[in-house]
């Protein structure tokens, strides 16, 4: 019988069926397109944990054997050094440590995780490292996750001391250590039998998406408008799906009391757009010049920026078009090159585009305000030239949200949902970036040392027509709130 290794006993304590299917047919699985730049950002994270402890050791000899004996002589050795990647095998299963560090009478083993929190899923990883290594005779006197700490601020020369919390969950995982080898026993009963019967449940998404999910529960061909579409209303949602409501065109009005509710129901039935003339009122009010601007963000586990923390939304990118009476149309973009911090020159160039008077639209003003904001307070020398500009801001999706509907935007007012029913010629679905996360992955290869010039020009390309047709969608979706 195959070994196992701590992935997959956690994938059988997710569900039997998963692991049995990754071991016996794994070309069902579908890997969702996220996961490689997870892996990347959770790769240097490592490398960072592993930096921190210079006179330590990688095990990586490319062969799993030879990691087991090669850890074997280190844990052995007279003068014991930190190790990377120690490798142990206990009862048919093998394991691989991030962070093996001796202290006085053993060792202390450590998680590498580039979440900011411990979560409670953690454990069970933990719980099976620290079994097969005490069960190979060595001593730990505690495991700790070792997680990013989100309060950290980056200094600047590579110096990542305090990046991490060590977060002593012993008395979290000594109880379930001892459940470890009913884990294995089960999960080798599993592997020699046949294919479990497990219907899908709760289990298939917590705590991980598992990556059957096609293949247990095939897509059924569902409602054109199912009643799930109706926003944060998941209870409601449950109780008409219990109830056997699978389109929301058949739910009696009787059922639904949230005024955006049944206004979703109306135009949903009747199969026409609904528009209330307050939108153009609204609108017409705002005087001249008027500015559409849109921000692009990027998000890094390990601040590179001196002054930046964990999972700071850095700004990289700003998009505006200016519009005059006469509906001529200007545009002007900043697009950061990724060697350097990009904020002072993105407040500069805004602050510059953007002028001193006339309304600043945005499409969701709290992630724009919240990026100038923090602009603000990071350089105060253009925190009152940031605070009047987002004193000007005005937000079109509370417009939309409160005034317009179409059938098409299926319970939506995303700029995605509300575009193609306003402007279906500004289709996103031929750009080769059409979203804020394909955005942060675009940059984060613009910033990687290693992309070819030539690959970092088309990238750019991709990103400056995205972030353009994102101010140019809302000149669209405010010509049509005023004009119908
Ligand atoms: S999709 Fe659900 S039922 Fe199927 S293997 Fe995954 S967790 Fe199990």
């Amino acid at each position: 019988m195959a070994g196992l290794s701590k992935s997959k006993l956690i994938a059988h304590r997710q569900c039997p069926k998963r692991l049995w299917l990754q071991t016996y047919k794994p070309e069902l699985q579908e890997i969702d397109s996220g996961q490689t730049s997870r892996m990347d950002a959770g790769n240097l994270v490592g490398d960072i944990a592993r930096s921190l402890h210079p006179t330590g050791i990688l095990i990586e000899s490319g062969s799993l054997s030879q990691d087991l004996i090669d850890t074997k002589t280190l844990v052995s050795a007279k003068r014991r050094k930190p190790l990377f990647e120690a490798t142990f095998k206990a009862s048919n299963v093998l394991v691989k440590v991030d962070l093996l560090l001796p202290v006085r009478n053993g060792y202390k083993l450590g998680e590498v995780k580039s979440s900011t929190k411990v979560k409670p899923y953690y454990y069970d990883d933990s719980a099976i490292q620290a079994w097969v290594v005490k069960k190979c005779g060595l001593s730990i006197i505690q495991t700790n996750l070792v997680h990013i700490c989100n309060r950290f601020v980056y200094p600047g020369n590579d110096s990542y001391n305090g990046l991490f919390t060590h977060a002593n969950i012993n008395p979290e995982i000594l109880e379930l250590e001892v459940q470890v080898p009913k884990w294995i026993k089960a999960a080798q009963k599993t592997l020699k039998g046949v294919e479990p019967r497990i219907d899908p449940g709760t289990q298939c998404n917590q705590p991980f998406d598992c990556p059957f999910i096609n293949y247990c529960s095939p897509a059924k061909k569902p409602a054109k408008y199912p009643v799930n579409i109706l926003p944060r209303s998941s209870k409601l949602i449950s109780e008409l799906e219990e109830a056997g409501y699978k389109d929301l065109r058949k739910v009696p009005k009787k059922k639904l009391n949230n005024s955006r509710h049944l206004r979703i129901w109306n135009v949903t039935k009747k199969g026409k757009y609904y528009l209330d003339p307050k939108a153009k009122k609204l609108l017409d009010d705002f005087s001249w010049p008027r500015y559409y601007i849109d921000f692009e963000t990027i998000s890094l586990a390990v601040p590179v920026w001196k002054g930046t923390r964990p999972y700071q939304k850095i700004p990289f990118q700003w998009s505006c078009h200016i519009e005059r009476k006469d509906k001529s149309l200007k545009h002007y973009e900043f697009l950061a090159d990724g060697n350097n911090d990009p904020r002072r020159e993105f407040a500069e160039t805004l602050i510059k585009a953007v002028k001193k008077r006339g309304p600043v639209f945005v499409y969701n003003a709290g992630f724009e305000n919240m990026i100038m904001r923090e602009l603000a307070s990071d350089f105060p020398e253009y925190e009152k030239q940031l605070k009047a500009i987002i004193n000007r801001v005005v937000d079109l999706l509370p417009i939309g949200r409160d005034y317009y509907y179409h059938p098409n935007m299926m319970g939506s007012w995303s700029i995605k949902k509300v575009l193609p029913t306003i402007a279906p010629e500004l289709d996103y679905s031929q750009l080769d970036v059409a979203d804020g996360g394909m955005a942060m992955e675009a940059f984060a290869e613009i910033m990687h040392a290693d992309t070819p010039p030539k690959a970092k020009l088309k990238l750019q390309d991709d990103l400056l027509t995205y972030c353009e047709r994102d101010t140019l969608a809302m000149v669209k979706i405010a010509h049509f709130f005023q004009e119908n």
